[in-house]
């Protein structure tokens, strides 16, 4: 579609951008670098750039651990994405020499009780039954592994490919590899796409994207702790510890920095409030499953927001009757791990031929539009008003 000049870096652009990108978060900014060094002159307008989802997530790749029933398609791209991850990090941190905390130990998924290893083990099947690389652990296999688990938890599973990256580093990585690769911040939110003026328009604002093209992506809030082992060292475990624990579902991902990161509630809500109540299930839960986090600092809590869709698929390709207009939003709970691939198809569509890559097929807005190809109109939930409306 479009062809680039030589990258470079500088001043905003006077003459048109090739490319806008409405937002700075992950998605954004890995848009942004990859048209970037293609050539093409890039802005990314986002009054807060960093400060979505992405400021709130763990970063779990977990393809294997987060394949669920009845999303076979999702599972693809997910794990497509996941495959592209180690190249993804290692010319990140070769453009920027920053260390974004990519990590491959793997994830330990465990139940507490003989009821959660039951629960665990129907999803586990499936994921096999798939062909994902989930390995069964006895507790003794476990406790090898993690000397840190509960000698409580009744059993696990290991999923070796399910790896890590620290997404508050991640994201200024992306943002200083695509400015330096020519990209330029207008530091203002966008009100309406019309505004925008560029050769394409990339809509990868979040949850702002219902407002700004009608498509149903909704807020799904998450609460989430950062706790910080003792002395100033690194915590008592290292792969990714995913569990079940009298029924709570709960995460907890280990950084180097001595943080770690506990995990999530899941509530179809859109305020940023932290409740005593969710603070309580998280903690009691990973206390039940690492007791040694009961030491820990408890040095953050707070709530994102995830852009959720109908579906719980991406939505990602032209926004109907706007081929000029490029959608990559609705990543809900896996917009860290589906960076990489989320990048390189929204960049193939403005550089390629116009003719979208077949894994796009089942992610494209127009699945969302009307029997007349409008968007909004039939969606569960869009809110445009008067002022965001398109025009
Ligand atoms: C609790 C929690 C845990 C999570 N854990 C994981 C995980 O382990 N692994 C994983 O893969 N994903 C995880 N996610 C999901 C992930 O954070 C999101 O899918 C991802 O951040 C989406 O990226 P994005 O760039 O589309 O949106 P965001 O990160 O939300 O960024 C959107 C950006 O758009 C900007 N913006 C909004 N409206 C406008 C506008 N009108 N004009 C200009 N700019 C605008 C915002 O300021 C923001 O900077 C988690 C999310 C939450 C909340």
């Amino acid at each position: 579609m479009l062809t680039g000049r030589p990258a470079t870096t500088g001043p905003v652009p006077q003459r048109r951008p090739d490319v806008a990108v409405v937002g700075g978060g992950p998605i954004g900014w890995a848009v942004a670098w990859r048209c970037a060094v293609r050539g093409l002159r890039v802005v990314v307008h986002d009054p807060a750039p960093g400060s979505g989802a992405s400021h709130v997530a763990a970063g779990m790749l977990a393809p294997v651990a987060e394949a669920y029933f009845g999303e076979r398609e999702l599972t693809g791209l997910l794990t497509e994405s996941a495959g592209r991850w180690p190249g993804f990090a290692a010319e990140l941190t070769e453009a920027t020499g920053t260390d974004i905390g990519y990590r491959t130990e793997g994830t330990l998924m465990v139940g507490l009780t003989a009821d959660d290893l039951a629960e665990a083990r129907r999803l586990w099947a499936y994921q096999q039954g798939l062909g994902l690389p989930v390995t069964p652990l006895r507790p003794s296999q476990l406790r090898e592994r993690e000397p840190a688990l509960a000698p409580r938890v009744r059993g696990g599973a290991l999923a070796a490919t399910d790896h890590q990256v620290d997404p508050r580093r991640l994201v200024p990585a992306l943002r200083l590899a695509a400015e330096r690769a020519g990209a330029v911040l207008v530091a203002e939110p966008v009100r309406r796409l019309s505004d925008v003026t560029a050769g394409v328009t990339v809509v990868a604002a979040g949850c702002g994207v219902a407002a700004l093209t009608g498509l149903p992506v909704r807020p799904v809030k998450g609460q989430v702790l950062r706790l910080r082992a003792p002395d100033g060292g690194p915590p008592g475990f290292r792969h990714v510890i995913r569990g079940y624990a009298d029924g709570e579902h709960v995460y907890l991902v280990p950084r180097d920095s001595g943080e770690v990161v506990v995990g999530a509630t899941v509530e179809e809500r859109s305020d940023l409030d932290v409740c005593a109540g969710a603070v309580l299930r998280l903690l009691r839960a990973a206390v039940d499953l690492l007791p040694e986090i009961a030491e820990y600092d408890l040095v953050e809590t707070l709530a994102g927001l995830r852009p959720g869709t109908p579906d719980n698929a991406p939505i990602l390709g032209p926004l109907p009757g706007h081929p000029d207009v490029l959608v990559a939003a609705g990543h809900h709970r896996h917009g860290i791990v589906l960076t990489p691939v989320t990048a390189d198809l929204i960049t193939e569509l403005i550089t390629g031929d116009g003719s979208p890559h077949t894994l796009l097929a089942p992610f494209r807005p127009d699945r969302f539009a009307d029997a007349s190809g409008v968007v909004g109109a039939a969606s569960t939930f869009s809110h445009p008003t008067e002022d965001d409306s398109w025009n």
